[in-house]
């Protein structure tokens, strides 16, 4: 029975990508057609929609097959190709990479005081769960990540339905661990993390960001520190 939670976010929180949504078609060309000019400037305003989180406000459907998952992802990538000039065909090959070279894992890395912010809750007495907007593969790359040693659950959009900061995502997590008596988000993003949680109740702090907030911490580690107290 876990009485004490801290709930992380994980990308932007714990752990990042060298690279977003739109850096990852630049890596498909810079493999696929080295010298091809294209930037990720290009490709971003192609990559702000679309995605299961930007239609938070609907329950999506439970992943299990994570093609299920990638597939209209992979049909953003296409499309992002196409208006770059690719032909349908070249766009769908180079879209079909996405997955791969999105989940790289050498593309990834924990923040250098997450492993810290972690050990120190947990030997403070709370559970630690990660509560993510991301696709089917999360848990591998927390555990590639050498995570899940300091973390009890995984909760995952692609695999509840709910993105935050859709109030059932939080919920689920506080009804799985049994309404834990005291709990704290804390995440990078100020209305899917912080505006999400507290909006079921749970305190939040924003952390690595200077968008305004109620509560801060420059890290994660710090925002440990005034967790444990
Ligand atoms: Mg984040």
């Amino acid at each position: 029975m876990a009485h004490r939670v801290v709930i992380w976010d994980f990308d932007g929180t714990l752990a990042y990508r060298r690279g977003h949504w739109p850096d990852c078609l630049v890596e498909i060309l810079n493999e696929d057609q080295p010298g091809h000019g294209h930037t990720a400037e290009a490709f971003r305003a192609r990559m702000q929609r679309g995605f299961r989180w930007h239609e938070w406000k609907t329950e999506h459907e439970r992943v299990t097959d994570p093609r299920t998952w990638w597939a209209p992802v992979e049909a953003i990538a296409a499309s992002a190709f196409m208006e770059a000039g690719f032909s349908v065909l070249e766009a769908e090959r180079l879209a079909a990479r996405l997955s791969e070279i999105y989940l790289r894992r050498v593309s990834w890395a924990p923040f250098e005081d997450s492993l810290d912010a972690l050990a120190l809750t947990r030997a403070a007495g709370w559970k630690n769960v990660i509560l993510s907007n991301h696709c089917p593969e999360l848990p591998d790359l927390v555990r590639d990540l050498g995570l899940d040693g300091l973390v009890e659950r995984v909760f995952n959009s692609a695999t509840s339905g709910f993105e935050k900061p859709h109030s059932e995502a939080f919920r689920g997590v506080l009804t799985a661990l049994g309404s834990p008596r005291d709990a704290w988000m804390v995440g990078d993003q100020p209305r899917a993390d912080v505006e999400g949680a507290e909006a079921v109740g749970i305190p939040a702090i924003l952390v690595r960001t200077d968008a305004p907030s109620p509560r801060r911490a420059r890290t994660a580690l710090e925002a440990g520190r005034l967790i444990v107290g």
